[in-house]
């Protein structure tokens, strides 16, 4: 209503029909765009056939229509919307561009571990536009050492084709720079079945190393000498450990040595000042010779029930070794298997074992007889030989640090060679009266021992068996050195007084 008034005030201020026609057109027309005005001009004719009437009626004005779109847009092409009033005229009007409007694509080009990959979006309007995208590389993916595409996590290592023609050893550090090593599971499609002798022998930056589940042997040498490496992932692949394997890693500060090793090789571990932990895997039947001597750092040890033999020498100068478990099976420990353990405490024997048995934490045979390792770090400052022994065995006292008197009883009849040498602190020995023989060098370097007497049952004294004994005086109950007697039975000359008979 409000606008029919204003029709009125405006229809009376003009002259000119045309003029107001016009001119009210343009006021009211809302859209005033171009089109309405070319729409106009157009129909100018009924414009005219209205002016004549425009004095006697109300001035016509539009009354457009909801519109019509007359043309669809596209994505990229505008669309035209048409307006119609009833009087005839029309006017039209742009509809904005669709725009593309992409599905979620798919990927036309897979990413593999190293290159890109491709994406294409498609238009789902039809039009046929189509828009590509990088999908990103995928990254290698290791599995112990190797991806799925061939790749190596560790790179330019050399490797030699077994003899059996279908599986690799690791033969040596080739080109490798890395200080962390993860030997492949494969290599060429491959097993990797061994590493071989002295594949990274003096490797001296070599600080860790993952060897993988198809290894079964770490040959001799091969991790000689790595003073850097700290650690060592052995798989339950592996069978045996060989010779001097792991010799010298003055880094290396624990290691598992898994179930599935049976052998430890010679000297495997030898020289291995910072080895604190090892764990011996239950499968393992053999420790060779050395292998773990000069573990300076190793305080303990658990022989498992599958062992049957420890090496000579096996733990030697393992200076900070205070106990060591026996299991079952052990029927064989070689010489100088303890020696220079000086912390020693305790060896203990599994009831089970037949060859062996632990009395007071030291070592003897299963009947009691043999004497075979006295457990020199003990604090105790004498030992009474338990009368069951009939043998003290070699090196049975050796090096001991403590000990200042040692009661041999009756039922002995043989000491053994370097039975007592080294025992700097040993000050009295009493033979018992059935000692028949003193092995060579038996009290070879004993500086503190005053006085023995010598049972005129003694009929054999090896080679320097008194030698550096630096205080001692000699009281031998025979009258004059028996035949059996080695001639340089005491080459420093202690003083010796023959035809002893206790006064
Ligand atoms: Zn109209
Ligand atoms: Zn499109
Ligand atoms: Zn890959």
């Amino acid at each position: 209503m409000k606008r029919k008034i204003w029709l009125g005030i405006l229809s009376a201020l003009c002259v000119s029909a045309t003029c107001f026609a016009f001119s009210a057109c343009d006021f009211w027309g809302t859209q005033s765009s171009s089109s309405d005005t070319v729409s106009i001009e157009d129909n100018s004719s009924s414009t005219e056939k209205n002016s004549s009437e425009e004095s006697s009626e109300e001035v016509h004005t539009h009354d457009w229509d909801d519109g019509k779109v007359t043309t669809e847009p596209t994505c990229e092409g505008k669309g035209v919307k048409t307006y119609s009033c009833e009087c005839g005229e029309t006017k039209t009007e742009d509809v904005p561009v669709l725009g593309h409007d992409y599905d979620d694509g798919v990927v036309t080009k897979e990413p593999t571990c190293e290159e890109k990959g491709e994406k294409t979006y498609t238009c789902i309007n039809g039009c046929g536009e189509i828009k590509t995208e990088d999908v990103p590389e995928l990254g290698h993916n290791y599995t112990q050492g190797v991806c799925s595409c061939g790749d190596l996590q560790t790179k330019g290592l050399k490797y030699t084709l077994n003899e059996d023609n279908v599986s690799y050893s690791v033969s040596g550090i080739g080109s490798c720079t890395d200080t962390d090593i993860v030997i492949p599971l494969t290599y060429e499609n491959l097993p990797v079945t061994c590493i071989g002798d002295k594949a990274f022998y003096n490797c001296t930056s070599l600080t860790s190393v993952v060897i993988p589940d198809f290894v079964a042997s770490i040959s001799d040498n091969a991790f000689h000498n790595c003073i850097s490496l700290v650690g060592v992932t052995i798989s339950d692949s592996v069978t045996s450990i060989g010779m001097c394997a792991f010799a010298g890693c003055r880094s290396l500060s624990s290691v598992i040595i898994p179930d599935s090793v049976t052998n430890i090789g010679n000297a495997a571990f030898s020289i291995c000042p910072l080895l604190t932990s090892v764990v011996i895997g239950d499968s393992v039947t053999s420790i060779g010779e050395g292998a773990f001597e000069y573990c300076d750092s190793l305080t303990s040890v658990e022989i498992p029930n599958s062992v049957t033999s420890i090496g000579r020498e096996a733990f030697f100068g393992c200076t900070s070794l205070t106990s060591v478990e026996i299991g079952d099976s052990v029927t064989s420990i070689g010489d100088w298997a303890f020696i220079g353990c000086d912390s020693l405490t305790s060896i203990t024997v599994s009831g089970n074992n037949t060859a062996y048995q632990s009395i007071d934490g030291n070592l003897y045979t299963k009947d009691g007889k043999t004497l075979i390792q006295y457990a020199i770090g003990k604090k105790d400052a004498s030992f009474i030989i338990p009368d069951s022994v009939t043998i003290i065995g070699n090196e049975a006292f050796s090096f001991c640090g403590f000990l200042t008197s040692v009661v041999i009883p009756d039922s002995v009849t043989s000491i053994g060679e370097s039975a007592f040498s080294f025992c700097e602190f040993l000050t009295s020995v009493v033979f018992g009266d059935s000692v028949t023989r003193i092995g060579n060098v038996a009290f070879h370097n004993c500086y503190s021992l005053t006085s023995v007497v010598i049972p005129d049952s003694v009929t054999s004294i090896g080679n320097c068996a008194f030698e550096n004994c630096s205080s001692l005086t000699i009281y031998c109950e025979a009258e004059s050195q028996p035949e059996g007697w080695h001639s340089t039975w005491n080459p420093s000359n202690c003083p010796v007084v023959w035809g002893y008979n206790g006064e």
